[in-house]
């Protein structure tokens, strides 16, 4: 029988045999960077039989690309709680609380040998990229049975493998944002790719050599482009542009001293600093429309909606706009997502950074990271969509309950609890905490531009902290 009145079904075949249904699978874990790994550790506590499936070579494969960068919340926001337990019991020697770590360092000092743990071990698949996740034997639009067939994941060697959940936490490194003020990509943008870096380059490391005495252009908002900006401001003869569309720095400044991890709010401070000082040119309202290679540099264009140019001509771009989730691979699955985030529809509202800009986000867990399609949960930093103010924290207390809610134990799995370090910049208190940026900006010393950075987050345009 077919699912539908009137499709052209005569052939359609049964829903597949009992002993293929989901119960007796492994849950798929897509990605093992913080969040895929805590999710590994969550359920190797609760006795659950799981896959993780690693693009990269090694863990944390996205992490290591920003692994010259020193993230803002310190240790003790960083490592997931059952991971602990798992290290602790065997001898772990865990880092100081208060350190910030760079992405290496949270490689190295967690996320390596959390992955080397026995119980996470047997489960880690390295070099294994999902290319597409379907249900077996059901397209997206087949019903009757849907949903005790189990997942079928596509790797791309062409192997195919069955679960019974499926936990991506495959994050949106890969896929940043464009360059076009729009969301499209810039005319010539293409063209000029190899000019173009996207967020984080090694500014001060390995990529020094590129951007040394060259004319920067910095796009963007947010703390990749924060940390971008005061990294290259340590160059000697490195003119620095920064372009926003916003008329104003004001919320890329953030809440400073009132910022709840110190560091983070040092960023905007440092930044604030350096604009008022000079050293960097700050262009607001600058929408950037085209990209042309000429004989005297990268000429980038803004055109803003009222039709009015102007241009900045440089040697290289840092494109600090922010990241994607790419829902591709996820197609044939029934995903109900918002049409402004591409989040769930229900963390939406929570995480808008049209709405909010604390840097905090409400306790949230399996309910609200649920779609229409049961078992299949996206979770980390790609849950968020293109919010910008994802943090690891958040995802930990996200895969303690969803992996509670796989286990059964909806009593756990709907007690979420989370405390996030706020940034200091709410929408309501925004005005007033600059006014008081603005007066403290005045008097950084030149000792606190030559501190090392400590930094960085995904950004937007629109929001307080991306
Ligand atoms: C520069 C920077 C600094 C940050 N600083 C902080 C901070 O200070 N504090 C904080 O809490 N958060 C910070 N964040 C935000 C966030 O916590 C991190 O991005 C974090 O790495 C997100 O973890 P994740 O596990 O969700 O995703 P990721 O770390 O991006 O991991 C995704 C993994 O999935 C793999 N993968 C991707 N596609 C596939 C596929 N198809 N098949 C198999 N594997 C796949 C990738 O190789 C990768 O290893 C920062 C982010 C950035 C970019």
């Amino acid at each position: 029988m077919s699912d539908g009145c009137c499709g052209p079904t005569a052939l359609e075949i049964e829903p597949f045999p009992a002993q293929a249904t989901a119960r007796e699978l492994p849950t798929v874990v897509i990605g093992a960077g913080p969040v895929g790994l805590a999710a590994a550790a969550h359920l190797a506590e609760r006795g659950l039989d799981f896959l993780v499936l690693e693009a990269g070579r090694e863990i944390g494969a996205s992490v290591a690309q920003w692994g010259h960068v020193r993230v803002f919340s310190p240790w003790k926001y960083n490592i997931d709680a059952a991971a602990r337990r798992l290290l602790d019991a065997g001898g772990w020697a865990a880092p100081d609380p208060d350190w910030l770590p760079t992405g290496t360092e949270l490689i190295e000092g967690y996320l390596k040998p959390l992955a080397e743990h026995p119980a996470i071990a047997r489960g880690l698949r390295l070099g294994t990229r999902v290319t597409a996740i379907s249900r077996l034997g059901y397209d997206r639009v087949r019903t009757k049975g849907r949903d005790e067939a189990p997942f079928l994941i596509r790797l791309d060697n062409g192997d195919e493998l069955s679960a019974k959940a499926v936990i991506d936490a495959s994050g949106t490194y890969a896929t940043p944002n464009v360059l076009g003020a729009s969301g499209l990509p810039a005319h010539g943008e293409g063209e000029a790719a190899q000019l173009i870096d996207h967020a984080l380059p090694d500014v001060l490391g390995a990529d020094r050599p590129v951007y040394e005495g060259k004319r920067v252009l910095v796009v963007g908002a947010g703390h990749s482009a924060a940390t971008s900006l005061l990294a290259l401001a340590r160059l000697e003869d490195t003119p620095i542009t920064w372009a926003i569309r916003a008329g104003s720095a004001a919320r890329a400044y953030g809440g400073g001293d009132a910022d709840a991890l110190p560091a983070r709010g040092a960023l905007g401070t440092r930044l604030h600093a350096l604009v008022e000082s000079g050293r960097i040119t700050l262009a607001t309202g600058f929408y950037t429309h085209s990209v042309a290679k000429t004989s005297d540099g990268l000429v980038v264009v803004s055109r803003d909606p009222s039709g009015a140019q102007r241009s900045v001509t440089v040697d290289r771009v840092v494109s600090a706009t922010g990241f994607r989730p790419d829902h591709s691979m996820a197609g044939e699955l029934r995903l109900d997502l918002d049409p402004i985030l591409g989040s769930t529809r229900a963390l939406a509202p929570l995480i808008d950074p049209n709405q909010h800009s604390c840097g905090t986000v409400p306790a949230h867990g399996v309910d609200e990271l649920s779609h229409p399609e049961p078992g299949y949960y996206a979770v980390g930093v790609k849950s968020y969509g293109r919010a910008p103010t994802f943090l690891m924290a958040t995802g930990y207390e996200q895969v303690r309950s969803v992996v509670a809610a796989l286990a059964g134990d909806w009593e756990a799995a709907r007690d979420v609890q989370l405390e996030l370090p706020e940034t200091g910049v709410c929408s309501s208190n925004l005005a007033e905490t600059q006014e008081r940026r603005v007066g403290l900006a005045t008097g950084v010393s030149g000792g606190l531009l030559a501190t090392p950075l400590a930094l960085v987050t995904a950004e937007s345009d629109g929001g307080c902290c991306g």
